[in-house]
């Protein structure tokens, strides 16, 4: 647990994540209106779909906002009167921001939500109370107790947004207290730049020659939860046994995401802090994820989630992030003349470049060329900061790629 900053709409947010406490009648409350979104979310979704298919026509959001009216109004849904109504609105905006990702190629198929899964209802202002520190959600009397683990942070001068309420598989509460950040801080120059080459065998390796591995304890807790999930499947479907087993498979996945979670903190905070600049290659996940055999290595680097950190610490701190075009051949290119070779096959970890005889470390190679390019993108301008992507020459190839700043840019200049 602990201070989450990400960006949203080029304002930067902060959220606090406490663990709740929340008395049995609260409880009741809350799971109730976990259900009513679930059901929202879902039939919404069918309808969707339904229109979709049947009368090939796409659903905008006040079209299934008035869909959400017209179910409050089902004899059969009556009960959605019952919770506040702004979880429920805030479902049909989730689901509308899904499907225009889906739409544009950024994202799955929304999907079904599980009674199974980690239930979560969000609170804009309208829906909960937030005096001298204390948590009043609509629909309840008293405050929600909560565990506040920041000592030098004063709740009661926080003024949260958005409260986000969910339960974890293993049954426990939390809220998220997202806010809004005037300015964001900055940090002193580090007067360094720095290119990261993302990889399998290491995490990840810099244009200084640093190779980060990935945590031994992580591969150790992945063993645990393979270990679980072989025990839960072999429990009959519907059994106390199996309820049992899915809990244990459930603690493992937590400690597993979490001891990755600390990994990816400690290593972008690492990064972000002693460097003004940090160039990282597009290396779109989601479509080397359909490659099966990568796809679980990948998945469990965390890439996205690495770069979705990089990109919002940039942010906070003033640095500057640019993302270079995935298909630059950062591997095969000479980092010292701009040699490039037909081809390298994977197994080479080092080779010796034809033109000018230098000797490479293949990954340290490429995070220089890496670096490189990022380079030429920052140095052709402040309109980077403007448009979402320019083209850009290259340093180190002859034909224009395109580039990408991957946050918004707070300040000029490294
Ligand atoms: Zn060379």
């Amino acid at each position: 647990m602990g201070t989450i900053t990400f960006c949203y709409d080029s304002n930067v947010r902060t959220a606090y994540k406490v663990r709740l406490c929340p008395t049995p009648e609260q409880a009741a409350v809350l799971n109730r209106t976990f259900g009513c979104v679930r059901v929202v979310w879902n039939r919404t979704l069918a309808w969707r779909r339904a229109r979709y298919h049947g009368e090939c026509v796409k659903t905008n959001f006040t079209q299934a906002n008035a869909y959400l009216t017209a179910m409050k109004a089902f004899d059969d849904l009556a009960w959605l009167n019952e919770v506040s109504s702004v979880p429920l609105h805030q479902a049909i905006r989730h689901q509308q921001v899904a499907f225009s990702n889906f739409f544009a190629d950024r994202a799955r198929h929304p999907r079904h939500k599980s009674r199974n899964g980690r239930q979560s209802a969000e609170y804009t202002r309208s829906g909960f109370r937030w005096r001298d520190g204390t948590l009043t959600l609509a629909k309840m009397n008293v405050p929600l107790a909560f565990v506040w683990s920041w000592p030098d942070v004063d709740p009661a001068a926080l003024d949260p947004t958005t409260v986000t309420v969910s339960k974890d598989p293993c049954g426990r509460w939390y809220a998220s207290l997202a806010m809004d950040v005037a300015d964001p801080e900055q940090a002193p120059a580090a007067g360094a730049a720095v290119g990261v080459d993302l990889g399998v065998t290491d995490f990840a390796v810099t244009s200084d020659g640093e190779k980060i591995a990935n945590p031994r304890h992580l591969a150790r807790r992945e063993r645990n939860l393979a270990h679980y999930q072989r025990r839960m499947a072999r429990k009959q479907r519907g059994s106390a046994n199996r309820g049992e087993a899915r809990a244990k498979v459930a603690r493992a996945h937590r400690k597993v995401a979490a001891a990755r979670a600390d990994f990816l903190h400690k290593t972008s905070t690492r990064l972000v802090r002693d460097h003004d600049l940090i160039v990282i290659e597009d290396l779109n996940v989601r479509g080397m994820v359909g490659n099966r055999p990568l796809a679980k290595a990948i998945s469990d680097c965390g890439w996205g989630a690495f770069r979705r950190m990089l990109e919002y610490k940039t942010a906070k701190h003033g640095r500057r992030l640019i993302v270079v075009d995935r298909w630059f051949p950062s591997s095969k290119t000479c980092s010292a003349c701009g040699h490039l070779l037909a081809s390298l096959s994977l197994s080479a970890r080092t080779w010796q470049c034809p033109s000018c005889g230098t000797r490479h470390d293949r990954d340290v190679n490429a995070a220089k060329n890496i670096l490189a390019a990022g380079r030429a993108v920052s140095a052709c301008g402040a309109d980077v900061r403007h448009s979402g992507s320019s083209r850009v020459r290259s340093a180190v190839k002859q034909e224009p790629r395109p580039a990408r700043a991957g946050a918004p840019v707070l300040r000029r200049g490294e």
